[in-house]
C-alpha cells in the first residue's frame, strides 16, 4: 500500500442527509463574531461609500468604460496600461496562494461578499422572523397574516438592499450622482438599468436563498483552495484528543472519572454553522472558516468551568503534535510561503515603481505614407509626420517637440501644442534637412516632447527620416 506523505491530505465532503435542508443558524456572540460585525461594517462602508468620494473634481474610484479611462484617486489608467491590469491579476494569485496557505479561508469565514450579505441578510431575518425556533417553527406552521407580514416585510427589506446595492455597483462605472440624476429624469440607459438589475437580483438570490450552496457547490475558489493547504495551514480545528469521548454530563463531575473528554454533547457548535456542519467530523470541505463554532464552544466550555479552545485556530500538524503558538507562527514561515512571498513582494515592488515613475504624457508617431518625401519651397527635403499626444494627466499642459539626431534635421512651424488634462490631441508635423546633407535613404531620428512646466515629464519616440 503507497504510504502516505504526511502533508498531503484528502479533506473529506460531510456526508449530508439532506443536501438541500435549510439551515436555521443560532445566534452567536464572542470575540470572533465581533470581527465578524467589524469586516461586515467595513467592507459595507468602503463599498457603499467610495463612489460618493469626490477627487480632483470628478468620482475617486470610476472605471469609465465609454471615455475608456479607470481613475483610481490620483491615478488614471489609459487602455495602453492593461498591463498594469495583468499585474494586479498576478498580484491578486500570489496574494491568494500564499494567504490561503498560511491562512486558510479568512476570507471566506470574514470578508468575502458572499459571507457577508449573508450575514446582513441573516441580521434582517432574525429582526423581523426571531431567533432559530422561532424561525423553524415560523416556516413549518401554516400560512397566517401574520406570516405574511414578516415574509413580506423581510423580503422587502432584502430587495432595498439588493437593488441599491446594484445601484452602486454600477456607480463604479457611471458616476454615481449622474446615475441617480438619470434615474430621477428617466435617462438611465438599458445596459445602466440591466447591470443593476442584474447584480441586485445576484446578491438578493445568493445572500437569500442560495447562501451557503454557494460555497459548498458553486464558488470556484472554495473548490480549489484546499489544494493550496497542507497540515501546518491554519484552519478551525476541533481537539478531538481532548473532546472525546463525547456526552452530556452535570456541571460538577469529573470528566475523566467518568471516563468522557471535554465535549458535552451539547450540538451548539453544529446549530450556529451557517453551512451546517458539525465541525466534530474533522476538517471539511463546507467549512467557511467563521470561528462561529469556536465562539460557540468557548461559551460552553467557560459555563463548565473547562479551559476555552477545545474549537479554536490551530493546524492539522499543531492539534496531532501539541505545538506551542510560537511553534505555529514559525511554521508559518516555510518553503512554500516564503516562494509566494517574496514573489509577491518582488512584483509588487516593481509595479510600485514603475506607477511611481509612470511619465502622464504617452506619444504616437506615424510617419506619411503617401509621400516619403517632398521638396518644399525653401529646396529643403522634408517629411511629414502624425503625432497623437495623450495627456495622462488630469491638469491642462503644454509640451514642447523637437527633433534630433542628424545634423541640420530641424522641426518646422510650430514645436508647441497645449492638450487639456486627460485629453488627446492630433498633431501634423514637418521636419526638413538640407539636400545633400545626407545620404540617400532612410535614417534614424528622435521626436523629443517635453512638458514645458516640468523638464521631467518627457517622452522620446523613434522614428524614420527618408531622404532622395
Ligand atoms: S459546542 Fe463544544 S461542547 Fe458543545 S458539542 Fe460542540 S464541541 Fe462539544
Ligand atoms: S464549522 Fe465552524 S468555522 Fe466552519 S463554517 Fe461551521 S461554524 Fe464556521
Amino acid at each position: 500500500m503507497a504510504k502516505q506523505s504526511p502533508n498531503k491530505r484528502v479533506i473529506p465532503i460531510q456526508a449530508v442527509t439532506d443536501p438541500n435542508a435549510k439551515v436555521y443558524p443560532r445566534s452567536i456572540s464572542g470575540i470572533f463574531q465581533n470581527w465578524r460585525i467589524v469586516f461586515v461594517w467595513l467592507t459595507q462602508i468602503i463599498f457603499y461609500g467610495l463612489c460618493w468620494l469626490p477627487w480632483n473634481g470628478r468620482q475617486a474610484v470610476l472605471f469609465d468604460l465609454e471615455e475608456r479611462r479607470f481613475y483610481i484617486f490620483d491615478l488614471v489608467l489609459w487602455p495602453q496600461d492593461t498591463i498594469y491590469l495583468t499585474f494586479l491579476l498576478l498580484l491578486s494569485a500570489l496574494a491568494l496562494f500564499l494567504f490561503t496557505a498560511v491562512a486558510g479561508r479568512l476570507w471566506c469565514g470574514y470578508a468575502c461578499p458572499q459571507t457577508v450579505y449573508t450575514e446582513i441578510f441573516l441580521w434582517i431575518e432574525k429582526w423581523i422572523e426571531g431567533e432559530r425556533p422561532q424561525r423553524i417553527k415560523l416556516d413549518a406552521g401554516p400560512r397566517t397574516a401574520e406570516k405574511i407580514r414578516k415574509k413580506t416585510l423581510k423580503h422587502s427589506i432584502w430587495l432595498l438592499i439588493s437593488l441599491w446595492t446594484g445601484l452602486t455597483f454600477v456607480g463604479y462605472f457611471t458616476p454615481m450622482r449622474e446615475l441617480l440624476g438619470s434615474i430621477v429624469t428617466g435617462d438611465i440607459g438599458a445596459w445602466e438599468i440591466f447591470w443593476v438589475l442584474f447584480y441586485g437580483a445576484s446578491t438578493y438570490g445568493m445572500a437569500g436563498f442560495l447562501r451557503e450552496h454557494m460555497c459548498k457547490y458553486i464558488c470556484p475558489y472554495a473548490q480549489f483552495q484546499f489544494v493550496m493547504f497542507d497540515r501546518d495551514t491554519l484552519i478551525i480545528a476541533y481537539d478531538a484528543e481532548r473532546g472525546e469521548a463525547r456526552g452530556s454530563r452535570g456541571k460538577n463531575v469529573d470528566p475523566r472519572a467518568a471516563g468522557l473528554g471535554d465535549c458535552i454533547d451539547c450540538g451548539i457548535c453544529v446549530q450556529v454553522c451557517p453551512t451546517g456542519i458539525d465541525i466534530r467530523d474533522g476538517l471539511q470541505l463546507e467549512c467557511i472558516g467563521c470561528a462561529a463554532c469556536i465562539d460557540a464552544c468557548d461559551q460552553v466550555m467557560d459555563k463548565m468551568n473547562y479551559p476555552r479552545g477545545l474549537i479554536r485556530y490551530s493546524t492539522e500538524n499543531a492539534v496531532a503534535q501539541h505545538y506551542t503558538r510560537p511553534q505555529i507562527i514559525s511554521r508559518a514561515f516555510r518553503l512554500r510561503t516564503l516562494v509566494y512571498l517574496v514573489a509577491f513582494l518582488t512584483l509588487s515592488a516593481a509595479v510600485a515603481w514603475s506607477l511611481a515613475t509612470k511619465v502622464p504624457l504617452k506619444v504616437g508617431i506615424q510617419k506619411d505614407r503617401s509621400v516619403l518625401y517632398r521638396e518644399g519651397n525653401d529646396g529643403a527635403i522634408e517629411n511629414t509626420f502624425q503625432m497623437h499626444l495623450t495627456n495622462a494627466s488630469e491638469q491642462d499642459r503644454s509640451f514642447r517637440i523637437s527633433v534630433q539626431g542628424l545634423p541640420g534635421i530641424r522641426l518646422q512651424g510650430t514645436d508647441t501644442a497645449s492638450v487639456a488634462g486627460a485629453g488627446m490631441q492630433d498633431l501634423s508635423l514637418t521636419v526638413s534637412a538640407e539636400p545633400g546633407s545626407l545620404d540617400s535613404g532612410s535614417h534614424p531620428i528622435i521626436f523629443a516632447i517635453e512638458d514645458t512646466a516640468n523638464p521631467d515629464t518627457r517622452v522620446e519616440q523613434k522614428a524614420t527620416f527618408w531622404m532622395p
